[in-house]
C-alpha cells in the first residue's frame, strides 16, 4: 500500500513536471506572452537586403524571400516571434552599424561580414555562412589573374568589405565606382561603363542567374577573400547566445541545408559547408 502510494505520488510529480515543461516550450515557440528578452507578443524589426536575389529580395507582391530571410525567420521563430511579429527593413551596406546603434532594427541578416572594425560598434552572432569575394564580368571577358584587376574599372557598394578590400588589399590602383546597392552596378556592367561588379560570389551568382541577365554575365572564379556572414546585434545585446543556439539548431535539423539548396541551387552556386559558430560571449 505504502509503495503504491509512493508510486502514485511519483507519477503525479512526473505529470506535473511534464506539464510544466510543455508550458515552457509552448511559451518559447508560441509567441504568446513570451519568455525572456522581450520575446513573443512584441514586434521584432529585422534588417535585410531587398535587391539581392537568393539572399534578400523584395518580391512584386511586397513580400521578402532568400536565404538570409529564411535564416532570419527561423531565428525569430526560435526567439518566440510569430511570422506576423516580424517587420523587415532594408539595411543598405553602409547603414548597418548605424541602424543597430540607433535602434532602427533589432538584428540584421544581410550578407553582413563579421569584421573587427564593425565589431567595435556592433555585436555579431554566427557565422552562419561563408562566401568569397569575386568579380562579375561580361560573358565574353576573362580575368584569370588578380594582377589584372589593377587595370580594370570596378563597381561596388559604399560601406562594403568588397570596396574596402579592393582599395586596401588586392587592387589599390583599380578604378572604383561605388553605389548604394549592388543592383545599381549591373547597368554599368552591361553598358561597359565598368569592367566588373565586385562583391561576394553568392550575391554575384544570384544576379548572373536572373532571367533578364541570362547569358550576359559570369563569375570570374577568383577567390579573393573569406566573408563570414554574421547576425548583426546591438553592442552588449543579451540575445547572442539564443541566436547562436537557433542557428545551430537550424544547421543540425537540416533546415539550413534545405535553405541553401532552395535559394542557391537554381543559380548553380556551390556553397561551403555550414561554418562553426565562433562569435560567442
Ligand atoms: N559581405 C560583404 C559586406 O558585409 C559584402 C556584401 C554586402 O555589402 O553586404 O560588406
Amino acid at each position: 500500500m505504502k509503495i503504491r502510494k509512493a508510486s502514485v505520488l511519483a507519477a503525479t510529480a512526473l505529470a506535473l513536471t511534464l506539464t510544466a515543461t510543455a508550458c515552457g516550450s509552448d511559451d518559447d515557440n508560441g509567441g504568446g506572452n513570451g519568455g525572456g528578452n522581450g520575446g513573443g507578443g512584441d514586434k521584432i524589426t529585422i534588417g535585410i537586403k531587398i535587391d539581392q536575389p537568393g539572399l534578400g529580395l523584395q518580391t512584386p507582391d511586397g513580400g521578402y524571400e532568400g536565404f538570409d530571410v529564411d535564416v532570419a525567420r527561423y531565428v525569430a521563430a526560435e526567439l518566440g516571434y510569430e511570422e506576423s511579429d516580424i517587420e523587415f527593413k532594408e539595411s543598405p551596406s553602409a547603414e548597418r552599424e548605424n541602424m543597430l546603434v540607433n535602434g532602427d532594427v533589432d538584428m540584421i541578416f544581410a550578407t553582413y561580414s563579421i569584421t573587427e572594425e564593425r565589431a567595435e560598434r556592433v555585436d555579431f552572432a554566427g557565422p552562419y555562412f561563408i562566401a568569397h569575394q569575386d568579380l562579375l564580368i561580361r560573358a565574353d571577358d576573362e580575368v584569370t589573374d588578380v594582377e589584372q584587376i589593377n587595370e580594370m574599372t570596378l563597381c561596388s557598394v559604399t560601406g562594403s568589405t568588397s570596396a574596402q578590400n579592393v582599395r586596401d588589399d588586392f587592387a589599390p590602383d583599380a578604378g572604383l565606382q561605388e553605389f548604394g546597392g549592388y543592383s545599381e552596378c549591373l547597368t554599368g556592367l552591361e553598358s561597359e561603363a565598368v569592367d566588373a561588379l565586385t562583391t561576394d560570389d553568392v550575391i554575384l551568382a544570384g544576379y548572373a542567374a536572373q532571367d533578364e541577365h541570362a547569358g550576359k554575365f559570369k563569375l570570374a572564379g577568383l577567390n579573393l577573400s573569406d566573408e563570414r556572414y554574421g547576425v548583426g546585434l546591438p553592442k552588449g545585446s543579451d540575445l547572442r547566445d539564443e541566436v547562436n543556439a537557433a542557428l545551430q539548431k537550424m544547421i543540425d535539423e537540416g533546415a539550413w541545408q534545405e535553405a541553401v539548396e532552395k535559394h542557391f541551387g537554381p543559380a548553380g552556386y556551390e556553397a561551403e559547408e555550414a561554418p562553426e559558430i565562433t562569435e560567442t560571449n
